[in-house]
């Protein structure tokens, strides 16, 4: 775990203030952290800038073994990055370990990929050679929530610098200790002062962040009401952005489904790292013919359910990150309530005296849910599930459809021509077949309509931190037939 004192200037001179960082396990103040002000914003682009006429010359060869001793250094730690993430978020230790593994992975996927980067040729009339080139955009900003704060660092990061660009990461400012941790780690790995800087602070900071003329490309992840207003700033200066916003994913239960499966796949889209997922599966469509039995079996599995420390093995479902979230999910559990869905299951939250001040909800499923139903339709980002039956194909497609957002959608059956049918038709940037919740660098992961647009990981992560420029070679003397002056 970092020092405070360690946390307070990570990139320049930091901001006057300083925020306290609250461990959602038992509300005790595990850092303090810098909230830089605009003038230590301008700061980091200076040095940013700076650092950016260095990067640009150093080969990508050179820029993806930084990156690969960046990822062995972290897998040396990935349980110290573990239990520091799970003391920030209060996501269970199992969570956050497989996550440390994922951003080691991220380092070394980006730290291969850097150097395998390309053009292309054209074969234009005339006598001309005429190629492509993949330039970075310079300074890249990424601005991310605080639901995995260590994985989507290093998901800003690894990509920027891979592709040469210098990186200018903030974090949330409740769970900022994890990317100081990594800003550490780029240091040991040799990475040059500068490369890499952590801008923390709240939404003050990421204004005066996401607002400079000197942005080159803006990369968020987060709420799309602040999706918006980052969009808005963006469009001043014409930075290029990428929108990584919220959802509520369906997922879709046939009757000929592997139902176990199923039911597993439900309770982790639903309730892993306690709801607060972007692709949390937060909708659950079941057919009609087994609708009665799959619900009576998922309402004895949620209020089975063991809240509680997630640092200890038994416990199934940790505290909210933040008192503010914990607010918003109980009064959307009000809400559904007064809507007049059933809250058929609830399980008990801890009744530790040490646990007392943890921001702490019960995981709940509604049923005799409808599709106008505010919890049908709007991002709680908490452990609340609403179900609903479907009796065929077409329908389950519509009630899938019955959201603004399009992030993710999973389908459970044993019907392959069903489940590519449904694949194609489901407008959503990610579709599990009987799976859920599986992600990987090498595979393209964004939304469609309020979920966003630009998508990170994969070839698509190369099309996102460089832009293409064209370049015309005559191969011949003289100007081509018909361009004569
Ligand atoms: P948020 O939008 O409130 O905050 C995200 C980040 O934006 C934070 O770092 C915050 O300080 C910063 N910010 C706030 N106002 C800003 C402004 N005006 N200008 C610049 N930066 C500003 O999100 P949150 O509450 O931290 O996280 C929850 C949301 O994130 C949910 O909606 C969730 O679905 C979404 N999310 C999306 C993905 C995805 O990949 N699609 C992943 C995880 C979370």
């Amino acid at each position: 775990m970092p020092t405070s004192t360690s946390l307070t200037d990570p990139a320049g001179p930091a901001g006057t203030t300083v925020t306290s960082v609250v461990s959602p396990i038992d509300g005790e103040i595990i850092g303090e952290v810098a909230r830089m002000d605009a003038a230590a914003v301008d700061t980091a682009y200076t040095t940013a800038h700076k650092a950016l006429q260095e990067w640009r010359k150093v080969p990508a060869e050179r820029r993806g073994r930084v990156l690969l001793r960046v990822a062995g250094l972290l897998e040396e730690r990935t349980e110290e990055f573990a239990r520091a993430e799970t003391r920030n978020t209060g996501k269970l230790l199992k969570d956050t370990r497989r996550e440390a593994g994922r951003a080691a992975a991220c380092f070394a996927y980006y730290g291969g990929l850097a150097d395998k980067v390309t053009g292309d040729t054209y074969d234009v009339p005339g006598p001309f050679h005429t190629y492509t080139r993949r330039e970075p955009y310079g300074i890249a900003v990424g601005v991310i929530p605080w639901n995995v704060p260590y994985v989507f660092a290093a998901k800003k990061i690894a990509p920027a610098l891979a592709f040469g660009n210098v990186s200018l990461l903030k974090p949330a400012e409740e769970t900022p200790l994890t990317a100081l941790m990594l800003a550490d780690v780029l240091a040991e790995a040799g990475l040059p002062d500068g490369m890499a800087q952590i801008v923390t602070g709240g939404a003050d900071t990421g204004k005066a962040l996401v607002g400079d003329p000197r942005a080159d490309l803006i990369v968020f992840t987060g709420a799309d009401s602040t999706g918006r207003v980052i969009a808005r700033a963006a469009a001043e200066h014409l930075t290029p952005v990428a929108m990584e916003l919220g959802g509520k994913s369906p997922q879709i239960v046939f009757a000929d489904a592997d139902l176990d499966a199923a039911l597993a796949s439900v309770l982790l889209g639903a309730f892993s790292a306690t709801g607060q997922m972007c692709i949390a599966g937060s909708r659950l469509l079941v057919q009609r013919e087994v609708y009665d039995a799959f619900v009576r079996r998922l309402t004895d599995a949620v209020s089975a359910l063991r809240v509680g420390d997630p640092r200890h093995d038994r416990t199934q479902v940790g505290p909210q990150v933040t008192p503010g979230q914990r607010d918003k999910t109980l009064e959307m559990i009000r809400v559904g309530q007064g809507e007049g869905a059933t809250l058929a299951a609830d399980a008990a939250t801890p009744d530790d005296d040490a646990l007392a001040a943890g921001f702490y909800v019960p995981p709940t499923l509604f049923t005799d849910v409808g599709p106008e139903m505010r919890i049908m339709r709007e991002e709680i980002f908490g452990p609340v599930l609403a179900v609903m039956p479907f009796t065929t194909e077409e329908e389950a497609v519509e009630l899938a459809h019955a959201t603004d957002f399009g992030l993710a959608a999973g389908v459970w059956t044993k019907d392959l021509g069903r489940a590519h049918r449904l694949a194609a038709r489901l407008r959503a940037g990610t579709i599990w077949l009987n799976t859920y919740r599986m992600l990987a660098d090498s595979v393209p992961f964004g939304g469609v309509d309020r979920s966003g647009y630009g998508r990170e990981g994969g070839p698509d992560a190369v099309r996102l931190y460089t832009w293409t420029k064209s370049v015309w070679t005559s191969t011949e003397p003289g100007p081509p037939p018909g361009y004569e002056f």
